[in-house]
């Protein structure tokens, strides 16, 4: 079976930063993969690049067996691959309802279907009864899962989910990952950027970790998190 995502070779400079430095990665049709890696390691420009965000210079992305290269933000989410940003992006004077009717928008002719599938997929992230609140009155939590709203709105079949947890409650942590099992319990491949190290190791079903742009681990968690050059790379970050 081909994955459902290939990246092979990717690479991405910014200037003198080599941000992703020949990355390959391929996940399967239904898994849970987690991405981490000390700040700067070039997580969040790989899904950049995935999406469309950025061009890379080098390297190839497969979707479901078809490029990626050279493709729009657009066309890269119709073909099905959708994000939450690490640094929100959502319309903070527009209420939930509306913020999610934006990403499904593209995809509908009729303004009712929109409101129908927007309301549906903020009942699924809990939000049903707030859908007339500006998002600006909403807490960090609930502005994770109105993302998660608007990205489910396109019916990915590939999401990738950039620091879902990051900045979020403690308390509030919990619900975001039943969310996300329960998404890939209805069969949507996740790929999800996480920082907090208890998430990724109870959510995932591999890690691959990034360090200067490069791949230096990719296996079960167990293994990953126990890794020589991981734990360095963690180590080598907090003493610097
Ligand atoms: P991570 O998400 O793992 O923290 P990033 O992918 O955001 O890391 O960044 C990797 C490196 O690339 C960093 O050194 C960062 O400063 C640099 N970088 C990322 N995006 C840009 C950009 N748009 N312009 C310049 N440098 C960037
Ligand atoms: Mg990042």
């Amino acid at each position: 079976m081909n994955p459902l995502l290939e990246v092979r070779e990717l690479t991405k400079h910014f200037g003198g930063v080599l941000a992703n430095d020949r990355i390959d990665l391929a996940v399967n049709a239904g898994e849970l993969v987690g991405i981490i890696g000390p700040n700067g390691a070039g997580k969040s420009t790989l899904f950049e690049l995935i999406t469309g965000f950025a061009k890379p210079d080098r390297g190839a992305i497969r979707f479901d067996g078809r490029s990626l290269l050279g493709r729009s933000t657009y066309e890269i989410n119709r073909a099905g691959i959708a994000r939450t940003f690490q640094k929100m992006r959502l319309f903070l004077g527009m209420t939930a309802l509306e913020n999610v009717m934006v990403g499904a928008i593209p995809r509908m002719d009729d303004l009712g279907e929109v409101r129908a599938r927007a309301r549906e997929c903020l009942a699924f992230v809990g939000l049903a009864d707030r859908e007339a609140m500006p998002a600006r009155a909403l807490s960090t939590g609930f502005r994770k899962r109105l993302e998660l709203a608007r990205a489910l709105a396109t019916r990915p079949r590939l999401l990738l989910l950039d620091e879902v947890t990051g900045g979020v409650d403690q308390r509030a942590i919990p619900a975001l990952m039943a969310l996300v099992r329960r998404l890939r319990e209805e069969g949507v491949t996740v790929v999800a950027i996480e920082h907090n190290m208890r998430v990724v190791m109870d959510l995932c079903d591999r890690i691959v970790a990034l360090h200067l742009g490069h791949v230096i681990a990719d296996g079960p968690p167990a293994v990953v998190s126990g890794d020589e050059q991981v734990v360095r790379a963690y180590l080598g970050h907090a003493a610097a």
